[in-house]
């Protein structure tokens, strides 16, 4: 019974894949295996698991959302994340970005400001024996020090402008993917290369986050 429904959840994801994402242009073959490979419905409520793979954000607890899975696939792409990159995420929500980022990368600090939402999405990696994961209960606008520097930091909440830390603890080289603009409206999807002391920077599309809280 379980296996039956392990398998319609499967089909589901493969067809998301071909149509929400590889359809969209996203074609980094290992971002695409990571979106084949994690389980979307086991990061949302059961009386939603139905609705996992459909091509649309869903509600968590706490009124924030899951992004919508060509917008996980699309910033976990422009991050050109490597086999070795240790990788920060900012807002863990779920924990189903963290997943898709724990394939691609070597290990992964996610960091949430919401205590309930880190310890849930702690538990379901866990279980999905994701053990190059660590959630932190903290504000990620302060990035994480200890695990500084970054090769890759993905941002999942927007922000009006970039919070100063996250770009300190990007490696030389180091990539940051990060919804740039007024919460109340919609973002521009923005990638900022960091080389040496300097940053260069490219907007890729609108896009629209629950906003990023800075509380210092
Ligand atoms: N990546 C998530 C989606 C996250 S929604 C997923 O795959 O499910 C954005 C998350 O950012 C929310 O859970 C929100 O609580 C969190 N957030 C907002 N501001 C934050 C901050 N300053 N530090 C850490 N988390 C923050």
């Amino acid at each position: 019974m379980a296996g039956a429904a392990e398998d319609r959840h499967r089909e589901r994801r493969l067809a998301m894949v071909r149509r929400q994402i590889e359809g969209r242009g996203v074609c980094d073959p290992r971002v695409l295996e990571a979106m084949r490979t994690v389980p979307r419905h086991r990061f949302v409520s059961r009386s939603l698991a139905s609705d996992a793979y459909k091509d649309h954000p869903l509600p968590i607890p706490a009124g924030q959302t899951i992004s919508q899975p060509y917008i996980v696939a699309l910033m976990a792409e422009a991050a050109a994340i490597g086999p070795d990159d240790r990788v920060l995420e900012v807002g863990t929500g779920s924990g189903y970005g963290a997943a898709v980022l724990a394939e691609l990368a070597s290990s992964v600090v996610s960091v949430e400001r919401h205590r309930k939402l880190a310890d849930a999405a702690a538990r379901v990696l866990s279980k999905l024996e994701y053990a190059n994961t660590t959630v932190v209960c903290a504000d990620g606008s302060q990035g994480h020090l200890p695990g500084a520097p970054y090769d890759a930091v993905v941002v999942t909440a927007a922000a009006s402008s970039i919070p100063p830390a996250l770009v300190d603890q990007l490696a030389d080289g180091g990539r940051l993917v990060i919804p740039l603009g007024s919460p109340s409206q919609s973002q521009n999807l923005t990638l900022i290369t960091r080389m040496g002391e300097e940053t260069t920077s490219k907007r890729f599309c609108p896009v629209r986050f629950v906003p990023l809280v800075e509380e210092s």
